[in-house]
């Protein structure tokens, strides 16, 4: 088959690890890459032209999520913000403490066991300079419990980090809630939304989130950029040494093609999120619905979809439980790698556990941080829909599946 053929007949089902770039944000992207080249820090026109677009592109991008515009800086992605928040927030707190002050323990931080590699592994660096970590347990769906947070709260904490989203099994965690132990306790909270900017309702202030983190590639911007939201009053130090760019908060060249598609993306997303929730749920059910009624030992791995969920949790903000567009199955006695492959031979793309994590053989942390034993994690695979998929799409996945486990099953292949 030839590779446009085949790319014809793709069904990708992958979004959460990065989804196709939208027409229009290659379309306001493609003047920045050809003659609006110029240097935002440049005099010149064009130079000006450029920073003028970061500015507006600022602006848009800060009322999507109740910001300012002087609260949003833009980098280089997800991993990148989250580096920023957590080393540069006990960087800033430690720098603070007079001499004396600094003993064994240079500060302390309350995470989950169930956040993004980017930080859980900022986070052992920091551990490894001397800074202590908690990394709380979640419930069987993946969920935090706001008392756990507080309980875990001693003299030294520094910073809360707990993700809005989680990536693999689509748990919305309990912001508010949190965003307001931490603002009772005087303590920094920090959000890594790379899953739910641009597919839930986020909001800074109401969620007394001081520093948030997003990407543009997971919601159809380009790869490469990002932003950190950072509380007026309370910026960090810029993780990078250089320029004085981003008001000096983070040095190198801006990414004017990227900031601009990024937003593009960003501002279709949160038009649309309401169409784009209906939509991607409707096809993600469908999947459940097929997967765990025709395939037998199959089960649904986070917490219940159905639309009953969604106040159960939290009445008061009925929000959300469940990424609209996320479905995570274990399949009893079959190997994850071993599907992905078969699947992919017939064009379904899908994913074993964090895309990171792709080609070692270690069982996810999030599906042990639920219970789930490193067999059963091994035997899991992730399914995120996008407003570009189709019902009939489903349907031929889910037919392919079934196809596939009936196939190693027989066989005796797992
Ligand atoms: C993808 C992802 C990241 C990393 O973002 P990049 O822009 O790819 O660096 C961080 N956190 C979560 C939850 C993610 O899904």
């Amino acid at each position: 088959m030839k590779e446009t053929e085949r790319n014809n007949s793709i069904i990708y089902l992958d979004h959460a690890a990065t989804a196709p770039l939208r027409p229009e944000a290659l379309n306001a992207m493609l003047p920045y890459l050809t003659e609006k080249y110029g240097n935002a820090s440049a005099i010149y026109s064009i130079g000006s032209a450029a920073r003028d677009a970061i500015s507006e592109c600022r602006r848009q991008i800060a009322s999507l999520i109740g910001a300012k515009s002087q609260e949003i800086y833009f980098t280089s992605g997800g991993t990148e913000s989250d580096n920023w928040a957590l080393k540069m927030t006990a960087e800033k707190l430690d720098a603070g403490k007079k001499a004396g002050e600094k003993h064994a323990c240079r500060g302390h931080i309350i995470t989950t066991q169930i956040e993004h590699h980017a930080v859980l592994n900022s986070c052992r660096t920091l551990e490894k300079n001397g800074f202590e970590i908690t990394r709380l347990p979640v419930n069987a769906q993946g969920f935090v419990n706001p008392e756990d947070v507080e309980a875990a709260i001693r003299p030294d904490t520094v910073l809360i980090s707990v993700m809005a989203a989680n990536n693999e099994i689509g748990t919305v965690e309990p912001l508010r809630p949190i965003g307001e132990i931490a603002r009772r306790h005087g303590i920094w909270f920090h959000t890594d939304a790379v899953q739910a900017f641009g597919h839930i309702p986020i909001d800074v202030e109401k969620m007394h989130i001081d520093f948030l983190s997003a990407s543009a590639h997971k919601i159809g911007g380009p790869k490469g950029v990002g932003l950190m939201y950072m509380r007026r009053g309370i910026e960090l130090p810029s993780l990078m040494d250089g320029g004085g760019q981003e008001r000096g908060h983070r040095a190198g060249t801006e990414n004017v093609a990227g900031i601009v598609g990024f937003t593009k993306a960003a501002v279709l997303a949160f038009q649309n999120m309401e169409s784009g929730r209906e939509y991607t749920e409707k096809l993600r059910n469908h999947l459940i619905e097929r997967v765990l009624n025709e395939i037998p030992g199959s089960h649904l791995n986070g917490p219940d979809p159905c639309p009953g969920s969604r106040t159960a949790e939290n009445a008061m903000e009925n929000r959300l439980l469940r990424l609209p567009n996320n479905a995570n199955f274990r399949f009893d006695g079959l190997n994850n790698e071993t599907m992905l492959v078969m699947l992919d031979l017939k064009g379904v793309c899908a994913s074993g556990a964090s895309a990171c994590s792709a080609g070692s053989l270690e069982p996810s942390h999030v599906l042990k941080a639920v219970g789930l034993s490193g067999e059963q994690a091994l035997s899991s695979l992730r399914f995120t829909a996008g407003t570009d998929n189709t019902l009939e799409q489903i349907d031929r996945a889910a037919d392919i599946l079934i196809k596939v486990t009936e196939h190693l099953r027989k066989t005796g292949r797992g």
